[in-house]
């Protein structure tokens, strides 16, 4: 028996290229629940990315004005470019009892934390070997080779934060990986603070009893 419940917000973090975005795509490929929460970000668009999907691309003076009149839920600067998620449609989303993938770094994770702690899961994705993020790189071949230098230092700096998370994967393969997060998901749908009827549920319940 499923009651109505809120949302959860889902937060996957990976240094860039250890496979978060492959297992994004698995998870909405396989489930309608889940929304994605597109961010805006000041940086360049690349050529396979479509404004509006990926990213809402805005110029740094629009980004100043949504900051200034806190139409973002939480935002950082990543690699120089600032990025943020904007706030509209988030409450209304985990209301309706949708999920909300949250593609955002280990700042934004822990400004979600101080507002939104009961409702988040996070996971970590790291890469087996640093071989195998720097191949992930240039198979891209989206950056120059000066931007996947600076990734992959970036890389380890991010990785100091997986002990921030919830849950850490190693991906070695996707559709494990990407199955490891659906069995999170799906406990984290079923924590009890998700179910908004239950209080009512469990009275009823009661007043059985008594009427017995
Ligand atoms: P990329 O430029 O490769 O798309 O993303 C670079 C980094 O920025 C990734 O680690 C990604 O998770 C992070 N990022 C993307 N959108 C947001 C956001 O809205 N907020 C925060 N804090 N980080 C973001």
């Amino acid at each position: 028996m499923d009651f109505a419940r809120r949302g959860v917000m889902l937060v996957i973090a990976s240094p860039s290229g250890a496979g978060k975005s492959s297992i994004s795509r698995s998870l909405f490929a396989q489930d309608p629940n889940i929304r994605l929460s597109v961010s805006v970000t000041t940086r360049a668009r690349r050529n396979d990315e479509v404004d509006g999907t990926h990213y809402y691309f805005i110029d740094v003076p629009t980004f100043e004005r949504m900051k200034a009149d806190d139409e973002l839920l939480e935002w950082a600067k990543v690699h120089d470019n600032y990025y943020g998620t904007p706030r509209a449609k988030v409450e209304e989303q985990l209301l309706a009892g949708n999920d909300i993938l949250f593609d955002i770094d280990y700042q934004g994770t822990l400004q979600l934390y101080e507002k939104s702690r009961a409702d988040m899961v996070t996971v970590f994705i790291l890469p087996p070997t640093i071989e195998e993020l720097r191949a992930r790189l240039e198979r891209r071949a989206q950056d120059s080779v000066g931007t996947i230098e600076k990734r992959l230092r970036n890389a380890k700096l991010e990785m100091q934060h997986y002990n921030e998370y919830d849950y850490v994967i190693v991906n070695d393969d996707l559709e494990a990986s990407s199955q490891k997060v659906r069995t999170i998901l799906a406990a984290a749908r079923l924590a009890r603070l998700r179910w908004t009827e239950l209080d009512s549920f469990v009275d009823d319940l009661q007043d059985q009893i008594d009427r017995l």
